[in-house]
């Protein structure tokens, strides 16, 4: 077994520096908030990187990609990610555009692809519903066949994204005489169709990153199944996989560690630098992130191999979140009563990045699956135990 990266890995790891050395102000600090523009920032990022094609480089050329190496995109996604670069994350490459890959027609690939590696098509995700989250297989939205169409009536919940997106990779009840797992499918909806209403969800951080999505009498051509009818549920859970494999709290969480120790170290009070507590809170924090990228670096490892991460994608969605928490939790206690000051106070410490993330890791233990779900799918899928 060799860790190391190679030389050609190296060599693209510092191409990705060098271009957000370019792109990037000066003064960017890695987290966005509170700097202006950024969204002007990332749809300028976007088009400069869907024009090289590292939007999607590991997809095949044929769909818009470079067909590259998965590491290679995990190098792309964890330089992305430390800098806290704009534009740099989408669920259409993350999720959507693979599992069309895998399900879809080829007329879909066409039709969908091309939107999501050009950055121009963003899309959003409408599994949960006010009462189905971790039971996500109780979904009540309808998608009934009628004519040419489906005829979707329902609602959705903490769709994130909702209000920017041009696209929706919904999960719809298409069988309600079935058992829950085997009457739903997946349908691509454009989300300015008639009959869609959204009610943006503000966040403990002051935030509306999620909204409610309303379907009322919404019509979607059939051509937009995607996938087998009534089969939805096991698209749905190959996509939730794509979705916990990410890198991105380790890289981020480098970045705060990083700016955490130079705190400390630039600390004016000997006794802080000094105080055990603040060493081993630190150095924890460094073995975990250190334990957590390796388990991160297996997912890319795996899908070089051509094989579709399972419980593995768990463990590092579970591990990351929990270690974000940490993280931000380490650092808040470290500032002091300055640590709870907002991004635009002059006496925010780190920009108020620490009060940022200490409020936002709240629902990433939520998000994509709580804890206890990712607990339940290493229980049963890797470690063989029956349900509870
Ligand atoms: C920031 C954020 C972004 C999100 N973005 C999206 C999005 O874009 N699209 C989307 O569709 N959804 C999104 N979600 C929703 C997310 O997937 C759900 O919130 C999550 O799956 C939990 O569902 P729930 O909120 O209904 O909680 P519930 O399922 O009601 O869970 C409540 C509590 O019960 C526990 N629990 C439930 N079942 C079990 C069990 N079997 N064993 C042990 N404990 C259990 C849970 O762990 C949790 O602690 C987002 C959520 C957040 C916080």
């Amino acid at each position: 077994m060799d860790f190391r990266f190679s030389e050609e890995q190296e060599k693209f790891r510092e191409e990705v520096r060098e271009f957000l050395r370019q792109e990037l102000p000066k003064d960017w600090d890695g987290t966005g908030y509170g700097e202006e523009g950024a969204t002007d920032i990332g749809q300028r990022i976007t088009s400069k990187l869907a024009e090289r094609k590292w939007l999607a480089m590991a997809w095949p050329q044929e769909y818009g990609g470079l067909n590259a190496p998965h590491m290679q995109q995990l190098i792309y996604n964890e330089e992305m990610s430390y800098q806290g670069a704009p534009g740099a994350y989408s669920m259409g490459v993350a999720w959507v555009g693979p599992a069309v890959m895998l399900y879809g027609t080829e007329e879909q690939k066409q039709r969908f692809l091309p939107g999501i590696t050009s950055g121009q098509d963003v899309w959003c995700t409408l599994y949960s519903e006010p009462e189905a989250g971790s039971d996500l297989a109780s979904l009540q939205t309808r998608a009934v066949q009628d004519g040419d169409d489906f005829v979707i009536n329902g609602q959705k919940i903490w769709t994130s994204g909702a209000q920017r997106s041009h696209w929706g990779w919904l999960a719809a009840r298409t069988d309600p005489e079935a058992p829950k797992h085997k009457g739903i499918s997946t349908l691509a909806v454009k989300m300015d169709t008639p009959g869609i209403t959204m009610r943006p969800l503000i966040n403990m951080a002051g935030q509306s990153g999620f909204s409610e999505v309303f379907f009322d009498n919404v019509r979607v051509p059939k051509e937009n199944l995607v996938g087998e009818l009534n089969r939805g549920w096991y698209q749905v859970a190959v996509a939730l996989d794509f979705e916990r494999s990410g890198i991105q709290a380790y890289a981020g969480g480098r970045r705060t560690l990083e700016r955490l120790v130079e705190f400390v170290q630039e600390h004016p009070d000997e006794t802080v630098r000094r105080n055990p507590t603040v060493r081993n809170r630190l150095a924890d924090r460094a073995v975990e992130l250190a334990a957590g990228t390796n388990i991160a670096y297996r997912i890319p490892w795996m899908q070089s191999k051509g094989i579709i991460p399972n419980y593995e994608a768990s463990i590092s969605k579970l591990f990351g979140s929990e270690f974000g928490q940490r993280l931000a939790l380490t650092g808040i206690q470290l500032l002091g009563m300055y640590g709870g000051l907002e991004p635009g106070s002059k006496y925010a410490p780190m920009k108020g990045r620490l009060e940022r993330s200490y409020l936002q890791a709240v629902s990433s233990t939520i998000a994509a699956g709580t804890s206890e779900v990712q607990r339940g799918i290493i229980a049963t899928r890797g470690l063989g135990l029956p349900r509870g």
